[in-house]
């Protein structure tokens, strides 16, 4: 938990070559080498030396990042602090959405659907708007959550779920569904909505964490879609995603609604829990 980390490195060990003290970096939850052959192959979160950042968290003072040549980017100099929030969510929240998003297929033209309006499935909204998405249907039953998803650029919101959500999306989409959809919950009831809103031939994008998730073969053979998930390879899409933050392209930092200083971090969870905030940012 607590994925998300950027800040100021202090130090590097002897084997580092290319990241330096005093630079801004942001990196991804998994470290890798950025080097071995399915790193080279864009799938970073399964490089063979993987390993997660912070032994599962980055809730801390210090963190010491692994293969930081391979797992780091540095951003062309020290940031303002109205950047600091967006260069934050493309350590994960964001390269996870706009993995889901390409995982989806998601192009120009399309119409796309997305299952969770926590802070990645908002995120894969803003990504699905800007790999050209026609039609962008978010779900969610959250007024606030909705405000945003439309901000970053949904043009329908459906509050229904489960078999009523399929339906609806049936509805929107001449009876045939989605040509995207993009799971980010993780739960049974998402990932078969997600599954069921797709036409035939469409795809999937599934990164929500897996909570038991069980497919019927049955079901898989017939649906007839193209499924593509898993824990997002975040560092292949750092550089053009921290350069779109860079330049004020892309607002992903308005996922983060409540900022609390570090020592606070227990309140954040609470916020989130009770939905009181969709994402905090801790500070130090
Ligand atoms: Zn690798």
């Amino acid at each position: 938990m607590g994925h998300e980390y950027c800040g100021i490195v202090e130090e590097v060990g002897s084997a580092v070559r290319n990241i330096k003290p005093g630079q801004f970096v942001i990196g991804s939850f998994f470290a890798s080498d950025n080097a071995c052959a399915i790193c080279q192959a864009d799938y970073q979160s399964r490089c063979v030396q993987s390993e997660y950042v912070g032994a599962g968290g980055a809730q801390a003072p210090r963190l010491r990042v692994p293969l930081a040549d391979g797992t780091l980017v540095a951003t062309l100099d020290i940031p303002s602090d109205d950047l600091i929030p967006g260069l934050l969510a493309t350590s994960d929240v964001l390269g996870t959405g706009w993995f889901g998003a390409g995982a989806a297929h998601v192009q120009p033209g399309k119409t796309v659907a997305v299952v969770g309006d926590g802070a990645v499935g908002l995120c894969a909204v803003l990504a699905a708007k800007q790999m050209g998405a026609a039609r962008l249907i978010a779900m969610s039953r959250h007024e606030t959550r909705q405000q945003l998803a439309r901000a970053f650029g949904a043009t329908d919101i459906v509050t229904e779920r489960g078999d009523e959500g399929v339906a609806r999306i049936k509805e929107l989409t001449a009876g045939l569904g989605a040509h995207a959809v993009i799971e980010a919950v993780g739960s049974q009831e998402a990932m078969m909505q997600a599954m069921r809103a797709t036409r035939p031939g469409g795809h999937v994008g599934f990164v929500g964490v897996s909570h038991g998730v069980q497919l019927s073969r049955q079901e898989l053979f017939y649906a007839e879609v193209h499924l593509h998930g898993g824990p997002a390879p975040v560092r292949r899409f750092l550089p053009a995603l921290i350069d779109l933050v860079w330049h004020g392209k892309i607002q992903p930092g308005k996922v983060f609604d409540l900022t609390l200083p570090l020592d606070q971090v227990a309140e954040g969870y609470r916020a989130m829990n009770e939905r009181r905030a969709i994402k905090p940012l801790l500070r130090l």
